[in-house]
Order: C-alpha cells, then structure tokens, then sequence
C-alpha cells in the first residue's frame, strides 16, 4: 500500500481546541499576575478617602484623554502618597493600540524615578486594567491596582487610526 508523502498535521493552537496549552497558559499568567490581583480591588465604597483622592487624579487623566479625542481612560501610579505617573490614553493620539492608560502611568513614572521596579506604588484606574496592562504592572512590581469603571461603563475601546 502507498502511503502519502505529506500528511498535513492538524495545527495544533488554543483555538483549534489544544486544551493543555491554554491550561499551561493560564497557570503561567496567574502565577504571573495573580499576587497582584489578589491585593487588587475595585474603588472602596465612599469614605475611603484615600482611594477615592487618587481616583480623582485618574479622572483627571481620563478628561484629560477625551480632551484630544481619545479612548476614555485615566491612570495615575502613586508612590508614598504622591502621583509619581500620569497616563491618560493616547492611543488615538499617538496611533499605538498599547498607549493604553495604566501602561502611559506606569512608563511614565519609571522615566520619572529612573527605574523599572515600583515596589510599594498603587496604580489607579478609572476602569478594570486589561491584562496586558495588568502584566505590566506585575512586571514593574507595582503592589496594588484600584481601579473603578468596568470595562463596559468606559463604552467600546475605539480603533486605532491607520498611520
Ligand atoms: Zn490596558
């Protein structure tokens, strides 16, 4: 009997149904995120003065981002009770789908403090972090996240005009 030179192998991929890879996937991105997750919340009822201050400062940001059109997200990174990064949005503004708030704080405040660690910082957000920017901040060792809106509230992410 002839056997077939080329056999296609099925492609092998979370979609196409490869169970332990995106079992493996998430094990790895809780590890990864989930110490930070865990000490995450969204915004303390009214008369958490402090989360409630900083949040503010977030707001301020995400007016700050709709001012130029863009996506209506704030952020600001907060270290010993000072806002050390500032990120409104500016993925219309600089046409990059990664200009996402959270991430515009937190570069922001390593350009600031000349380091890559923000041990100790909060970041606050005026809506759920998405994970990339959840891995962002996990991987610059910030130590709490708050953050308000869903992602619902903030309307739908719009796209990125072509260069
Ligand atoms: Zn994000």
């Amino acid at each position: 009997m002839i056997q077939p030179r080329y056999r296609p192998e099925r492609k092998q991929t979370a979609a196409s149904g490869d169970a332990g890879a995106t079992r493996r996937w998430v094990v790895v991105w809780l590890l990864w995120c989930g110490p930070l997750l865990a000490r995450s919340q969204a915004l303390a009822p009214a008369g958490h003065t402090p989360d409630v201050r900083w949040y503010e400062a977030a707001a301020a940001m995400k007016r700050l981002a709709q001012s130029w059109g863009d996506q209506a997200y704030g952020a600001v990174l907060v270290l010993d009770d000072h806002v050390v990064g500032e990120g409104p949005s500016r993925v219309i503004k600089h046409g990059d789908p990664n200009a996402h708030a959270e991430r515009e704080a937190i570069q922001d405040a390593q350009r600031r403090l000349k380091r890559t660690k923000l041990t100790g910082s909060i970041l606050y957000s005026t809506s759920r972090p998405c994970a990339a920017c959840e891995a962002a901040a996990a991987a610059a060792s910030v130590s709490r996240m708050v953050f308000g809106d869903t992602l619902q509230d903030a309307g739908v992410p719009r796209a990125v005009p072509r260069p």
